[in-house]
């Protein structure tokens, strides 16, 4: 009954959802998540680096940058070999799509898939699909996911890489949509699936059409697992909203970056529901550990083999 709504709901929001643009970004947790990565295509090769955080990411010319969070000097050099983690506190930047994907997978090895399913506007927005071109333009995605396959460490898998330049990651139709794809199609072939999640939650542009992602990908990952596949959520900074109350917290392993803002809304808007002081840095990848909503926490530099791992003893 609820499989058949969903697939229902499935297919209602791809009828109202492609063909059309649409605009801005709603960032759910009530302007939780700021900013965001740079990114570019889906080829595994960095192209536009330069662009990909508002902090650190905006790494400049200079031989040395500021750190946006212990706030010494560091080497720029050392700061992109080592995938924009800094080398004095650690902290992990964001990262755009082909950053993600030059640090996680095989050289060569990522070919993306469902490139063709691109955002609409189904309110008719205003503004929405202006804002839709301009951002296309900007980061060179057409949507705020790139989905494909790759191998990692040798271990074939799909993989599916969020980026926050796009509309803080919002969840559109088209974002759900692609998602969708890629667990059946990992399904059908018997891979498991790997995500690196950021996002801000659901996309206002696109109201309720961008809700119902929330139980369409869920659904989607409900019948993955129930056919044996494994599915590893890598949550990143930040992981908020409609997605962290979806199919982020719903892989079979769930690893995060350090540091990273993990949450559903605001500590104003919590602390005004349940009118109780929440603790500091409740919403971070450590706290949630803690709490056991994360399996591990792991620095950028181990992530490549920790996937490879993972996949291996579960091939
Ligand atoms: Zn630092």
């Amino acid at each position: 009954m609820i499989r058949d709504l969903l697939k229902k709901a499935r297919y209602t929001s791809v009828a109202a959802g492609h063909g059309r643009p649409a605009a801005g970004a709603d960032a759910g947790a009530d302007g939780l998540a700021k900013s965001a990565a740079g990114s570019d295509g889906s080829d595994g090769t960095v192209k536009s680096a330069g662009t990909a955080t508002k902090s650190a990411g905006s790494v400049g010319t200079g031989a040395t940058i500021p750190c946006p969070s212990c706030g010494k000097q560091i080497v720029r050099e050392e700061f992109l070999k080592a995938y924009k983690v800094c080398p004095l506190c650690g902290r992990h930047e964001r990262l755009s799509v082909p950053e993600r994907l030059q640090a996680t997978v095989d050289p060569g090895s990522f070919e993306s898939l469902f490139d063709e399913i691109c955002p609409t506007n189904p309110l008719h927005f205003p503004g929405y699909t202006q804002k839709i071109e301009t951002l296309k333009k900007k980061t060179g995605l057409s949507e705020a996911v790139v989905t494909g396959r790759c191998t990692i460490l040798g271990a074939a898998a799909m993989l599916a890489v969020m980026d926050s330049r796009f509309l803080m990651a919002s969840m559109g139709g088209a974002v759900g949509e692609k998602l969708v794809r890629l667990f059946e199609l990992a399904g059908k072939e018997g891979l498991p699936i790997v995500v690196f999640i950021a996002s801000g939650g659901a996309r206002m542009q696109e109201g309720i059409h961008s809700l119902m992602q929330m139980a369409k990908v869920s659904g989607a990952v409900g019948v993955h697992g129930d056919g044996g596949g494994l599915y590893i959520a890598v949550l990143t900074d930040p992981t908020t909203g409609g997605v962290t109350a979806s199919f982020a917290m719903l892989g079979d392993i769930i690893l995060a970056e350090p540091g990273a803002l993990i949450g559903f809304t605001g500590r104003r808007v919590i602390e005004g529901t349940i009118r109780q002081k929440l603790p500091d840095g409740f919403q971070s990848a450590e706290f949630q550990q803690d709490c056991g909503f994360v399996d591990s926490i792991v620095p950028r530099a181990r992530l490549r083999e920790t996937l490879g791992k993972l996949l291996a003893w579960h091939a």
